[in-house]
């Protein structure tokens, strides 16, 4: 494609309200645009890297033995209220009416809809397994649509469905399906983990997988074990507190004593205060009584009474509130040093000696306290609660360390069984002549959220850096100046080469300054460039392979087209 026509319209800043490292660049690249909370448009460029993941998924899906079809978005209330999900769903479930007053609803997911089609036409076992998928968009009216593509209200989704005569059966459908993630993420050039994780509001009886890509930004913690395979999404994890550590933790640990902190306000402040010394700083975190989301204190002023709260598990909404609101949060008998757990991912790799030095902050003005200890000065972690999880706890199947990590939950397989099949009466008959329900499977991706969480991989800060087989553009030609009538046979010539070897390549060919097209190549983000500059005379060009990043070399034309 030629630059000067198409649509892609970069930005020399982010929003302000763009938080997340993928969100500011797509924006920046010109990716994508917002057209309401959690609603976005695709442009050109996004669109392309939609269109590569889609490609991967399809040939993925068919390997895997799933037929892709496609379903209405629009869905009628009566499917809804059959599966009890009408009710269950609540607010993020969009619902309408139409003309005539009957309800619908916007499928944040399909199991009603392709339940009741597999039910009305399969009546035979001797047809399963139904194996099928579809790529379409979905909504959800989301509480707190955040990080651009991440969470959005109208997003896209690969979500596939297997009919099973029983669950043997329904095993192998999962395992192929299982697999089939494997490849699809590592093909995207995704780091990610599969974790054992709860079904949420899918619902079933049987197990489940998340496939959480790994980014700090991302909203799900995963503990995983240092020497066995097992991996848990914190909601799941179960973890085993060795008691006498917390026993030798209580006698051991050093008196509470205050240290003057003058003129420290922030976090960071604090952070770089004790860098020099080897105490552990612990964020003081606090748990909301309803269960919410866990808050951090990042800024405490005393003289103004004024205490600013961050959501520690996204770092998004900042809430102002006073002391006496920040001690009922903490039911602290040591002012923010309370039942406070630890910064998890922070600290997952200090040991348990270390944290007996931790620091917290003091209800008073310039002080904040050390030796903080677990079990003396803070609730001790019950078995399985994720809000206390602190490095030391153990893997429940080998008894080894467990890590903690971020994650982004970009796909999750669900073992439904018969939740679906039997509220809305989908049964085949037997080899022995008898009705049964069918047994299901459901599978899904957020194709959207995957190209934000590749993009929260391989981005820098000048911009992105696609993995090859998702770049919009795998190569971009830059002719320094297009008035340069050497330059731009050049670049022409290359252009049409690479063309016709089926290579995307973008062509620059905007009579812009050159740091203007060097500014838009980097956010665009393409692995590979060829700089057209002087050297064309001779034929010659720069090459800068971005994802190895070697750094520009002078080849010839023809090398460069090799190369690629
Ligand atoms: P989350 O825990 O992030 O809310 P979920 O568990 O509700 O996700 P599922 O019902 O398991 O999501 O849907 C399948 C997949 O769809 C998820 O694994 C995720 O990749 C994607 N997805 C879910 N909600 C969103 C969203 N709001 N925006 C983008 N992708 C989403
Ligand atoms: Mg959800
Ligand atoms: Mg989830
Ligand atoms: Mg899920």
């Amino acid at each position: 494609m030629r630059q000067k026509h198409m649509l892609v319209p970069t930005l020399r800043e982010a929003p302000a309200e763009a938080e997340a490292q993928s969100h500011k660049l797509l924006l920046r690249g010109g990716y994508i645009r917002q057209q309401a909370a959690g609603i976005y448009a695709y442009l050109p460029l996004g669109n392309r890297v939609l269109q590569r993941l889609q490609q991967i998924i399809r040939e993925e899906m068919q390997s895997a033995g799933f037929d892709e079809l496609l379903l209405p978005a629009m869905q009628p209330a009566e499917l809804w209220q059959q599966s009890g999900r009408y009710e269950e769903y609540g607010p993020e479930l969009v619902r309408l009416k139409d003309r005539h007053e009957r309800d619908f609803v916007l499928g944040p997911t399909h199991e009603e809809v392709i339940t009741s089609i597999i039910g009305a036409e399969v009546s035979s076992y001797r047809k399963l397994p139904v194996r099928v998928y579809q790529i379409q968009t979905k909504f959800r009216d989301e509480r707190r649509p955040r990080f651009g593509l991440l969470r959005g209200r109208e997003f896209l989704m690969k979500d596939a469905y297997s009919f099973d005569t029983d669950w043997e059966a329904l095993d192998v459908s999962y395992q192929s399906m299982f697999k089939a993630y494997e490849r699809i993420f590592t093909r995207c050039g995704l780091r990610f983990k599969a974790v054992e994780a709860e079904a949420g509001s899918i619902g079933g009886e049987g197990e489940t997988h998340e496939f959480m890509a790994l980014a700090d930004i991302g909203e799900d913690t995963i503990a995983s074990c240092v020497s066995c395979d097992y991996a848990a999404n914190l909601e799941k994890a179960v973890f085993l507190r060795p008691q006498e550590d917390l026993e030798a933790n209580e006698r051991t640990a050093a008196p509470l004593e205050e240290i003057h902190t003058p003129n420290i306000r922030t976090i960071d402040e604090l952070s770089a205060f004790l860098a020099e010394k080897p105490e552990v700083f612990m964020k003081t975190m606090i748990y909301l009584a309803d269960g919410q989301p866990a808050a951090v204190v990042v800024r405490g002023d005393h003289e103004v009474n004024e205490f600013k709260l961050k959501n520690a598990l996204g770092a998004a909404q900042v809430e102002l509130a006073d002391l006496e609101t920040v001690e009922r949060l903490t039911r602290a008998p040591h002012g923010f040093a309370g039942p406070v757990g630890l910064d998890v991912p922070v600290y997952a790799d200090r040991d348990a000696a270390a944290l007996s030095q931790a620091v917290a902050g003091a209800n008073r003005k310039d002080y904040h306290l050390r030796h903080v200890s677990i079990g003396r000065d803070y609730q001790p972690a019950q078995i399985g609660d994720f809000r206390n999880a602190v490095p030391g706890d153990c893997c429940p199947n080998c008894g080894e360390r467990l890590s903690f990590h971020r994650g982004i939950e970009v796909g999750h397989v669900f073992k439904l069984g018969t939740k679906y099949s039997q509220a809305m009466d989908a049964t085949v008959t037997n080899a022995e002549g008898k009705e049964e329900p069918m047994i299901m499977g459901c599978y899904g991706i957020g194709v959207s959220r995957l190209m934000s969480a590749v993009a929260e991989q391989h981005a820098s800060d000048e911009g992105m850096r696609w993995p090859l087989r998702l770049a919009p553009f795998q190569v971009h030609i830059l002719p320094v100046s297009v008035k340069d009538d050497t330059q731009m046979a050049l670049a022409e010539e290359m252009y049409h080469r690479l063309e016709q070897r089926g290579i995307a390549a973008l062509l620059d060919d905007r009579d812009e300054r050159p740091g203007v097209k060097f500014k838009d190549a980097d956010l665009i983000g393409s692995p590979l460039r060829i700089i057209i500059g002087k050297a064309a005379g001779d034929g010659e060009v720069e090459w800068l392979d971005r994802l190895n990043g070697s750094g520009k070399e002078q080849i010839s034309a023809d090398e460069a087209v090799e190369r690629v």
